[in-house]
């Protein structure tokens, strides 16, 4: 179901490019994001690019994005934190707080709990984590659920992030089964950011567009998707609130909620 799966082409190269060039990105750079496929598939080479990140841009918050299994094996999570950079987070995805169901959408037995081993492990080692709920057809019924499950086992964590799909890679491959118009779980998925908030917890939604989510949930919302992959609808161009809204996957823009309609004031609930 991943949106970023590893590819079959030799990437052979990659990383030396990435330590090629960091040391040429401007030291003012917000952040930087490490995704895959899956770095820590390339164990070494994902710590050298968090090593050479520290060196060359001490101010730069990094972001790596990780299906987070790896880090059961506390060694790993132990050579990460021990390279003590300043501000790093790593966002891992829970597909769903039951096992068979986590395991499933992961494609993986035993997916689950390597994935939670290794958000404890994370945080064990004093790193960041963000877990990030990707919302589709799936897990859309356990939202709640997940919600519990996060506020009871995780209340470490730094933040959790619920998130649209972004359909490409195997998800675009998988739509009809994974795909939920936003509008129809917008009550679901104000009631588990509420039980999170309720319990302190730091909540943001990432990938979705504001018309089609309750006024409530709208503080919550970032402008998530990239600027060179973020697209609008001709009917958005009227829209009070197109400046805060986070659009639409370019990927993704044919399928989108049959709910989008233009928002007439700028509401600052
Ligand atoms: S109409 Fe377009 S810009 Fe306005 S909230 Fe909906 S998706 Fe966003």
């Amino acid at each position: 179901m991943c949106s970023q799966p590893p590819k079959v082409n030799d990437e052979g190269g990659c990383i030396e490019e990435c330590l090629r060039l960091i040391p040429l990105i401007d030291r003012e750079t917000a952040a930087l994001g490490v995704t895959g496929g899956e770095p820590t598939l390339e164990p070494e080479g994902m710590l050298s690019i968090v090593r050479a990140s520290k060196a060359f841009l001490p101010e730069t918050a990094l972001h790596v994005l990780s299906n987070g299994r790896m880090f059961a094996y506390l060694s790993l999570a132990r050579a990460l934190g021990a390279i003590r950079h300043p501000d790093l987070v790593v966002g891992v995805p829970l597909h769903s707080d039951l096992v068979h169901q986590h395991d499933w959408i992961a494609q993986r037995c035993g997916a689950f709990y390597q994935t939670v081993r290794g958000i404890v492990n994370l945080r064990r080692c004093g790193i960041d984590v963000e877990v990030r709920v990707v919302i589709h057809n799936l897990n859309v019924n356990r939202l709640l659920g997940i919600a519990e499950f996060i506020a009871r086992n995780m209340p470490f964590v730094r933040q959790v992030a619920m998130m649209g799909m972004e359909s490409i890679g195997l998800a675009r491959r998988n739509l009809d089964l994974l795909w939920v118009d936003p509008y129809d779980y917008r009550r679901t998925l104000r009631d588990a950011v509420e039980y999170l908030t309720q319990r302190r917890m730091r909540v943001v939604i990432y990938n979705h567009q504001l018309c089609t989510l309750d006024h409530e949930l709208w503080r919550y919302c970032c402008m998530s998707i990239s600027d060179w992959k973020r697209e609008y609808l001709p009917i958005c161009a009227e829209c009070a609130v197109r400046t805060r809204c986070g659009g639409f996957f370019a990927a993704g823009v044919t399928r989108h909620s049959e709910h989008i309609h233009p928002q007439d004031f700028e509401d600052e609930s």
